[in-house]
């Protein structure tokens, strides 16, 4: 499902597409540390479809592997990549010195007990440390933007084509065409699609005609439900909540991509005077980061969105909004009485400034904590958003869930499963070859089911590490 990486090989070049860290259960971890057994000294480019850390994040061991080539993404990646390889290096310094001292994260579901299956909950050994800050600003160095639709030769025989995939900002589906002999093929990395329509996004397309396409499979095996519901008017329901019982929702969230969503659904309800007397507060520097890149690429913003900033007013902002910029800010926040809502992650609930705010507020009958899209199963997320959890341990406390926890639908950064068919096929015509990676196994098998009835006669399912001959 995560740790996303694949090698492109033809007999004159290596293309490495996305570099992504392996997450969930502690175990995941290890597998980070060992580095797929490719020479990274002989790829001539990295591709990076997005800056989600399960697509980017081991981006920068790649200095230390030998690798002194370019990577190219978009435009807007090209300049927060080197911002989340930093914090990813500080991070993990940060968790390697907490584990010394005994003040790591501490997120465990107690009540029911963990399946064994999904590893262990707690982590029994010193976290790796993959990269340091230097080696990413090594790497950072090398990044080269690349317009959407532009041609770009990178490796001999080898161009690329970045198209919006509409999942984040900046986020691309990499399409190459590789001259093989007297044979040209091209492939399409889906890298994650986003939804055909975002609040915050300009639509995207449909996936360009290729032969190959390497398709993402999150969403294979959850059920088709109904259309999702209002997704403005459930997050008026969450303020309407907070405001009655003048109590404090807490959104476990991402930095980039779901928090720009939700801040931009409050600031639409704002603007429509539906949010007074409710302070948001916004618990990620790296969120407003990634709302200021937002800000500076408004022709990738969808037509909503720049409505407001032709009209004078920010998609990210308002005035009832305020950004939190460090943990003393954070822990004077947390546990707090009065209508507010808490922007914070990480939205697994397994790290992050969160933590420090579910301590204080799951344990409460007056506590409301509201899930808004994936859960990454086996986390406490999961077991929360499923009402599963009954008894949890956060930071060392041992907490009974009283707290109320809802889920709202209809705002996934993932485009469902017919979605992602209708992106497959879009173009009119159905790929020779259809790779399904990114996903767990029902999700894949899920997917393969689906692309099929859509069309798609040749679905390959490889295992991790397998070799696909594509001519
Ligand atoms: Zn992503």
């Amino acid at each position: 499902m995560t740790g996303s990486c694949t090698l492109v090989e033809t007999e004159h070049a290596r293309v490495l597409v996305d570099f992504g860290l392996f997450q969930g259960a502690p175990s995941q971890e290890l597998r980070n540390a060992k580095a797929p057994a490719i020479d990274f000294r002989r790829l001539n480019a990295v591709v990076c479809t997005h800056a989600h850390i399960d697509h980017c994040g081991r981006m920068g061991m790649l200095p230390r592997l030998g690798f002194d080539g370019l990577l190219f993404c978009t435009e807007p990646t090209a300049e927060i990549l080197p911002v989340v390889l930093r914090s990813s290096a500080n991070l993990q310094k940060v968790r390697v010195d907490e584990w010394r001292d005994g003040t790591g994260p501490d997120a465990v579901v107690l009540d029911p007990a963990p399946d064994p299956a999904l590893g262990a909950p707690e982590r029994d050994f010193e976290p790796p440390v993959l990269y340091q800050k230097g080696d990413a600003e090594r790497l950072a160095r090398g990044i080269v933007g690349v317009p959407y639709g532009a041609w770009r030769d990178i490796a001999p025989g080898i161009r690329l084509r970045l198209h919006d995939a509409g999942h984040v900002i900046g986020s691309a589906s990499v399409e190459l065409e590789i001259v093989h002999g007297a044979s040209r093929v091209r492939v399409l990395f889906s890298g994650d699609v986003g939804p055909a329509v975002d609040g915050y996004l300009r639509p995207r397309g449909h996936a360009a005609e290729a032969d190959v396409v390497i398709m993402e499979s999150t969403t294979g095996a959850r059920p088709l439900g109904p259309p999702p519901p209002d997704f403005q008017a459930a997050l008026r329901s969450v303020v309407d909540d907070c405001r009655a019982g003048a109590r404090t929702a807490l959104l476990p969230t991402f930095s980039v991509g779901r928090a720009q969503v939700l801040v931009h659904g409050f600031a639409r309800l704002a603007q429509e005077g539906l949010l007074e007397g409710v302070t948001v507060y916004l618990d990620s520097p790296m969120a407003i980061r990634a709302a200021e890149l937002c800000m500076r690429h408004p022709g990738l913003l969808s037509p909503a969105a720049r409505a407001m900033i032709d009209a004078g007013h920010s998609p990210f902002e308002f005035p009832g909004l305020h950004p939190l910029w460090s943990r003393k800010q954070s822990l004077k926040v947390a546990g707090r009485d009065g209508a507010g809502i808490v922007l914070a992650g990480s939205g697994f609930c397994d790290a992050g400034p969160i933590l420090h705010h579910l301590e204080l507020s799951v344990g409460h009958d007056r506590g409301l904590v509201v899930f808004t899209g994936y859960v990454l199963p086996g986390s406490m997320a999961e077991a929360l958003a499923e009402g599963r959890a009954r008894r949890v341990r956060i930071n060392g406390s041992e907490l009974d869930v009283r707290a109320t926890v809802r889920r709202l639908h209809g705002l996934s950064g993932h485009a469902d499963a017919e979605q992602m068919c209708e992106w497959l096929v879009g173009s009119g015509k159905a790929p020779g070859l259809v790779v399904l990676n990114h996903g767990d196994e029902p999700a894949r098998e899920g997917m393969e089911r689906r692309v099929r009835a859509a069309g798609a006669t040749e679905v390959a399912r490889p295992a991790l590490n397998a070799t696909l001959a594509l001519a």
